[in-house]
């Protein structure tokens, strides 16, 4: 709501001093934010740290946008980057054209999918792109196969796939599609599978999952198997508030979805390459997917790249088919893009020489262990994730029932707390969202926790006087 965005981006960043009024249409920002508030301007990047124009330091949480896996200067990354536009800055994918560092990064990350078999990858610049061409290969492998009714998508509520077109369609939270004219009639949501929310009384985990299978399958059934083409999920719900699937929930999620013969897409945007503390959240919840969006830690964000893995089986029908059907004739002028391509091979590499998965799984346990222990907060009403990705929501009562009004702006007193200590985090209404580089140090989780600690101390205070008036 237009409440909780004021409240959410209050922030009035003394770094942007001069620069109130900018001239950006600003992504995710309100027009009267860059007009009436001096932006945070971001100058130089350091390992987990970020510094502000005035030198200011702050412990980046979230990784950027969720992407910065490697951190801020790793120069492996920049070496690759420069050494291909010195050697070759550009040449396209089109026309059976190409270059050596797309035919890399497509072996090596088939290489690294082992969830499931895939066969070939789709080179987009964004997760986004990487949605939308989810969307058309499905269309189009349903078209190939004669069966031009089985159309529609299947997402989830407070899913976020992206904001383009489609992939605001497929994400299920208002704000991407109130005044957008979205979401585009093919696409369908059900249920969130947040159980704190949204579980009956008495209701356990694995009954929970049952009743959201359950529910998928009747709306399945109410719209007609043969009209339903793709369900798509993120292995855990990123800018939704962190949300992990409850227990055996994407177990009976698939098996509902192979019964109708509906293509299963995992957007593991936010959480392939290592975030949850396996490879791909694939892994780590036996998900058997035929497609599959990545984009982020793929280049640890050093360049825009995404991509999508697809399964032999919709491959060979693309392919065998082309003679009827003509080209493929999707693409774009930067599939592929030969420099962020090298970028992301040495991005890979370094996940594996580095061993990224034990990196991970050497802070993760710190950092969730060290947050959860703030539970017990009279103002908090849970706090969730797995690996290195985090989530805390702010409620009265430890209700999920009982949200605090939005003009309190609990979300963003905290958020605007962290970064008055030092430290930048995603605030959503009162939700907080964390997901820190996996480079961090045990040190770095330390200080990041106490930052938490100090701002939530003060957010207490806060709803204390709130409460009292
Ligand atoms: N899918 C997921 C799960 C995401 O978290 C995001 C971005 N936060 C996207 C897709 C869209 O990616 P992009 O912003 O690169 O278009």
């Amino acid at each position: 709501s237009g409440t909780s965005l004021q409240k959410e981006e209050s922030t009035d960043a003394s770094s942007g001093q001069g620069f109130k009024g900018h001239d950006m249409l600003a992504p995710f920002t309100a027009g009267w934010q860059s007009t009436d508030l001096h932006p945070l301007v971001i100058q130089k990047s350091e390992g987990s740290y970020v510094y502000d124009i005035n030198g200011k330091k702050y412990l980046d949480s979230l990784a950027g946008l969720w992407c910065t896996a490697l951190g801020g200067n790793e120069p492996r990354l920049v070496d690759a980057a420069v050494k291909q536009l010195k050697t070759l800055p550009f040449y396209h994918s089109f026309w059976n054209r190409t270059t050596k560092p797309s035919l890399d990064l497509a072996k090596e990350l088939l290489d690294t999918f082992t969830a499931t078999k895939m066969a070939k990858a789709f080179f987009t610049n964004s997760g986004s792109e990487a949605n939308d061409t989810q969307v058309k290969l499905v269309w189009y492998y349903n078209n190939a196969l004669g069966r031009p009714e089985k159309k529609k998508f299947i997402a989830r509520s407070k899913a976020y796939h992206g904001s383009t077109l489609i992939s605001a369609s497929l994400s299920g939270l208002p704000a991407l599609h109130h005044k957008f004219d979205l979401p585009a009639p093919f696409v369908l949501h059900t249920d969130c599978p947040h159980y704190w929310r949204y579980h009956l009384p008495g209701e356990t985990e694995e009954e929970f999952s049952t009743r959201l299978a359950n529910n998928l399958e009747n709306l399945i059934l109410k719209e007609g198997p043969e009209t339903i083409a793709a369900f798509i999920a993120e292995p855990v719900m990123g800018a939704g508030g962190v949300i992990p699937p409850p227990a055996t929930y994407f177990d009976k999620i698939q098996a509902v979805v192979k019964k109708y013969d509906i293509l299963f897409i995992a957007d593991e945007v936010i959480c392939a390459f290592g975030r949850l503390g396996t490879m791909f959240g694939c892994d780590k919840y036996n998900m058997k997917p035929d497609l599959v969006s990545v984009a982020k830690a793929l280049s640890s964000a050093y360049m825009p790249i995404g991509a999508v893995l697809v399964s032999p089986e919709v491959s060979d029908v693309i392919h065998s088919q082309s003679n009827k059907l003509g080209s493929f004739s999707h693409g774009f002028t930067y599939s592929g893009h030969p420099v962020s391509c090298a970028v992301a091979i040495e991005a890979l590499k370094i996940y594996k020489e580095k061993n990224i998965l034990e990196q991970v799984n050497k802070i993760a346990p710190k950092f969730q262990e060290g947050l959860k222990a703030f539970s017990d907060s009279p103002i908090i009403g849970e706090i969730r994730g797995t690996g290195l990705i985090l989530g805390t929501e702010f409620v009265d009562n430890k209700s999920p029932h009982d949200p605090y009004p939005p003009e309190w702006g609990v979300g963003a007193y905290f958020g605007a707390q962290c970064e008055k200590h030092g430290m930048l985090v995603r605030v959503s209404g009162d939700n907080i969202m964390m997901s820190p580089p996996f480079i961090m140090t045990l040190e770095e989780i330390d200080e990041l926790i106490s930052i938490y600690g100090k701002a939530l101390q003060a957010t207490e205070e806060r709803v204390k006087e709130l409460k009292s008036q």
